[in-house]
């Protein structure tokens, strides 16, 4: 049984995120649990990273698709909301894949650095230019050192 959960773990983690292509699901922490059941049945329990997330129907159908890829073709997907997903969440390669594309990291007091810039090892002030960038769970900022414009994602 460890077996194969383990394998069905990977399979549903390894599904690309629609909307930030370069991290997986599993990388976002989007993946709470997923296990076969005694009839064969599989279920995979994945919470929401946004209320209202917009991707999380294709995330269902990418589960299902590659999971069926894998010969699992009685597969259930669960939404769980509790506990709540957080940023915290997404593990230090999701954020390495995040930083690569110029997608910055929150910081800890909720204002990022700079990708650019913060690889020189400078932090420099940033100005926020609108709550949402191209999907909902990022926000546009600009760098007033290299000028910038950047997109960050939003501390949950
Ligand atoms: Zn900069």
């Amino acid at each position: 049984m460890t077996t194969v959960r383990t394998e069905i773990a990977e399979i549903a983690g390894a599904v690309p995120d629609p909307e930030l292509r370069v991290v997986t699901i599993g990388e976002l922490g989007i993946v709470r649990g997923a296990e076969k059941a005694e009839d064969g049945r599989v279920v995979v329990t994945i919470t929401p990273t946004y209320s209202g997330c917009p991707a999380m129907d294709a995330i269902r159908d990418d589960i299902r698709a590659a999971l069926a890829a894998a010969g699992h073709t009685d597969v259930e997907v669960r939404t769980v909301l509790s506990p709540a997903w957080s940023t915290d969440m997404i593990t230090e390669s999701g954020w390495a894949a995040l930083e690569r594309t110029g997608i910055a990291a929150p910081g800890a007091s909720g204002t990022p650095a700079c990708p650019r810039c913060a690889h020189r090892g400078q932090p420099t002030p940033v100005l926020q230019i609108s709550r949402y960038a191209s999907t909902p769970c990022q926000s546009l900022w600009s760098c007033r050192s290299c000028l910038e414009p950047f997109n960050a994602i939003k501390k949950l």
